[in-house]
This record gives structure tokens, C-alpha cells and sequence, in this order.
């Protein structure tokens, strides 16, 4: 993926009670990481979150991100992934209200807005994620912080332009790149239509 051109590795990890799906734990990160310099980004679909943390900064992630609702206790769990080294990230899913930001910005360095419900590759984009996106950037822009506004969920080559135009500096693509036939192709044109903003 990143000899394809993609800047970061996104990695899914669900577990089949957060979310109804099962994928890979931190020993896969583990084995991706001597792999690629490229910042590995997880993104933890899971609960409890606390006790992981360490395995996946042990694992070499750089950024880890968690769902609010997977935490009793958000504000120890954002300390206890930059405790261990990595930067926080906070979820929102599709029906999470933004407000979990009130008294969290100003302690994570990246904002995920899901644009599906987790749990399942090849889904469609939801449209109200872009409203979203515009309301996320409003406020980390009033944060006066370096956040990252990522998005996760239905991104393709006809949609990157106008999820960027809403605020998305980071853009999590899956299926539309590993479902084509020539990945380095996909993100080509993907970056191509970033670049006519
Ligand atoms: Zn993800």
C-alpha cells in the first residue's frame, strides 16, 4: 500500500463485541512494522480499550484512536495512549455527538469521523458525514491546534473531493483501493482529484 502510494497505514481492529466483526490484534502490527517508515495508524474498534494500549505502543503504532463509548473513562484513556509514546485520537460514529470534544481537544492530535457504522469493509459513504466534517474543522480550527480530521468509511475517487471540501486532511480509503485492480492507479486518481480543489 505505501510502495502504491498511500502516506499511512490504517489498521482495523475490531472484536467481535464493540463491533460485529473480528480482525487482527497487535502481533500483526508488530510484523508490519519493520515493514514500512510509514506512520501506522490504529484504530481500535474495541472494548475494553485500556489494556491493549501498551501492546499496540509495544507494536509500533504511532497513533492510536478509540471509541468514546468503548471508555468509562476517556480522559484516562487519551493519557494512558501518550503515556505510552503514541498520539491520541478520539471516534465519533455515525450517530456520536461531537460533543465528546468539549474536553477533549485540547489533550488528542487526531479527530476520526466514521462515514460508516464500523464493523464491515465495501460500505456506503453516509452524507451526513460531511456536515460533520465541516463541524469537526470548526472546532479544531478554533482549537488553534495541530489535529489530524480523518475520515474512515465509503471514501472512492468520486467522493475524496468533496469529503475534502468539508475538512478531511486525512482520508482512510479500503476497499475502494484494495477491491480495484491496480492500487497504485486508485490512489493516482484519488490524489488527482484532491489536487483540483
Ligand atoms: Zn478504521
Amino acid at each position: 500500500m505505501v510502495a502504491a502510494g498511500a502516506d499511512i497505514v490504517h489498521f482495523d481492529v475490531m472484536d467481535n463485541h464493540f463491533v460485529p466483526n473480528l480482525t487482527v490484534g497487535p502481533l500483526v502490527c508488530e510484523a508490519i512494522r519493520p515493514l514500512t517508515e510509514a506512520p501506522i495508524d490504529v484504530h481500535l474498534m474495541i472494548e475494553p480499550v485500556d489494556r491493549i494500549v501498551p501492546d499496540f505502543a509495544k507494536a509500533g503504532a504511532n497513533i492510536i484512536s478509540f471509541h468514546p463509548e468503548a471508555s468509562p473513562h476517556i480522559d484516562r484513556t487519551i493519557g494512558l495512549i501518550r503515556d505510552n509514546g503514541c498520539r491520541p485520537g478520539l471516534v465519533f460514529n455515525p450517530a456520536t455527538p461531537l460533543s465528546y470534544l468539549d474536553w477533549t481537544l485540547d489533550k488528542i492530535d487526531l479527530v476520526l469521523i466514521m462515514s460508516v457504522n464500523p464493523g464491515f469493509g465495501g460500505q456506503q459513504f453516509i452524507p451526513g458525514a460531511l456536515d460533520k466534517l465541516r463541524e469537526a474543522r470548526k472546532r479544531i480550527d478554533a482549537s488553534g491546534r495541530d489535529v489530524w480530521l480523518e475520515v474512515d468509511g465509503g471514501v472512492k475517487v468520486d467522493n475524496i473531493a468533496d469529503i475534502a471540501k468539508a475538512g478531511a486532511d486525512t482520508l482512510v480509503a479500503g476497499s475502494a483501493i484494495f477491491g480495484s485492480g491496480d492500487y497504485k492507479a486508485t490512489i493516482d486518481a484519488m490524489r488527482a482529484e484532491l489536487s483540483k480543489i
